[in-house]
């Protein structure tokens, strides 16, 4: 009975030992605070994820911006264990399995038309990583050698990896590493809550941003510039929607200048925005998207780039027995990851849920503007699936405030998601009303009662 989830399953679960917190190093959090008190879940099911003293608490960040069909889909669960038992692992280097293939041709169907070629990666940011190094690799394939600079945007997210720290925009995460990888450039971000705050969907100031581009191709000509790698909606770093027009401008900017446009949609695509991808929803097509999390719905580790046909066809014009691209991963195309990622694609379309965003837009809009008004809320953003609350931070305090709220919210059960003193909601794309109703009186009550 492959596809049964006991929900009980968990509860009484085993507390971690010390032995175990001493020597789990947890990544990007504050090991010694969480060890005091640990947050634990040890079973997940639709819209809940289950504490191991029997808690259930409701998921308002499907997982980590990943788990969009819900907790412990049947159908997922299942491609997964018989995947497991028929075909644990294949080289993926000169060698290849079934599925592998079967994926490709399927997503590929859910791409805009053009993008219609697919190299697997095992997360976000090595398809990052991935993504970077074709647009360098492709310029030289066509004799363009010359093209070697990458420009990212301030409060750009791209991975941990140091091509994504370079091209990302975190502060936090690139000062404690020294050198980064060079020639690298920002756009500003395009956050203006002087103009735009509180805007419904996307603000109407900024797209004169993207003329930053133009800035920096005046600087260093666009012979060295090879590619601009943006997040459509710029998430990690507290859900900044584009202004309305600027996507299309930078797109034109670097048709001008033969620089390749990378979208990073790890968390915009599969549905968040609600179409398949932020591509599809904004009617402009990159040269290279990256995606992960919702491609296996967050069940089995996989990252995936895109790319137009044209820089594909530009790797095959060499020797025959060459290998055309020197990069790939042991884990690139793993069979359970493809399985997964099967399964899910399944359940999507079973379920229309990469549209469902669009058609429940307004209500979910609507529920996060409610919080207008709040103590201490000074902006509110939201598209497709995914809102932004933003408080005022603490004096001397950033980012304090907004945990606060973390914390009370997860003692009501209702997991959210702070990043700085942004509230970020990204339901799984199955959620009900009342069950955002609930999420956002939760998080109300803990704003009142932190206030
Ligand atoms: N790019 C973006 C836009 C992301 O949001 C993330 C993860 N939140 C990543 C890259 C990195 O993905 P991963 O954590 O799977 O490496």
């Amino acid at each position: 009975d492959l596809g049964h989830i006991d929900p009980h399953a968990a509860a009484g679960a085993p507390a971690i030992t010390p032995a175990g917190k001493a020597a789990y190093w947890m990544p990007f959090t504050a090991n010694r605070q969480f060890k005091e008190a640990p947050r634990l879940v040890s079973g997940a099911d639709g819209m809940f994820f289950r504490t191991p003293d029997g808690r259930e608490v409701l998921d308002s960040i499907a997982g980590l911006w990943c788990v969009n069909a819900g907790h412990n889909r049947p159908r997922i669960v299942e491609a997964i264990q018989r995947q497991a038992a028929e075909l644990d692992f294949a080289p993926p280097f000169n060698m290849g399995h079934p599925k592998a293939f079967e994926l490709a041709e399927r997503l590929v169907q859910l791409t805009p038309p053009g993008l219609d070629k697919v190299f697997f990666a095992n997360s976000g940011s090595e398809a990052v990583e991935s993504a970077l190094k074709i647009a360098l690799a492709y310029h030289r394939a066509r004799g363009e050698g010359t093209r070697t600079r990458l420009i990212g945007r301030e409060r750009g997210y791209h991975g941990v990896n140091f091509g994504g720290i370079s091209v990302g925009g975190m502060v936090g995460n690139r000062k404690v590493f020294g050198a980064m990888v060079a020639g690298v450039d920002h756009l500003r971000h395009t956050h203006d809550p002087a103009r735009n705050a509180y805007s419904v969907g996307q603000p109407a100031h900024g797209a004169e941003l993207a003329d930053d581009l133009e800035r920096l191709v005046a600087l260093h000509d666009a012979s060295t510039i090879a590619a601009v790698i943006v997040e459509p909606v710029a998430g990690s770093t507290g859900v900044l929607v584009p202004p309305q027009g600027y996507l299309q401008r930078l797109r034109e900017i670097c048709d001008r200048h033969g620089i390749l446009l990378i979208f990073d949609e790890v968390i915009t695509g599969f549905g968040r925005l609600g179409a398949p991808f932020a591509a599809t929803r904004f009617g402009v097509t990159p040269d290279l998207m990256t995606c992960a999390k919702g491609i296996t719905n967050g069940c089995v580790p996989m990252g995936a780039v895109f790319a137009r046909d044209a820089i594909y066809e530009a790797f095959m014009t060499g020797p025959e027995h060459l290998i055309e691209f020197p990069h790939g991963y042991t884990y690139s195309g793993h069979p359970l990851a493809c399985a997964a990622a099967l399964g899910t694609l399944d359940t999507y379309a079973e379920e229309d849920l990469l549209t469902r965003g669009s058609r429940l837009e307004p209500m979910f809009a609507q529920a996060v503007h409610s919080l207008r008004g709040l103590p201490h809320v000074i902006d509110i953003r939201n598209l497709g699936f995914v809102g932004g609350i933003e408080l005022e931070p603490r004096p001397g305090e950033p980012g304090k405030r907004a945990f606060s709220v973390f914390l009370d919210c997860w003692e009501q059960g209702v997991l959210i998601r702070t990043t700085g003193d942004t509230i970020a909601l990204s339901p799984p794309l199955i959620i009900e009303e009342a069950q955002l109703q609930r999420v956002i009186d939760t998080v109300a009550a803990a704003i009142r009662r932190v206030a």
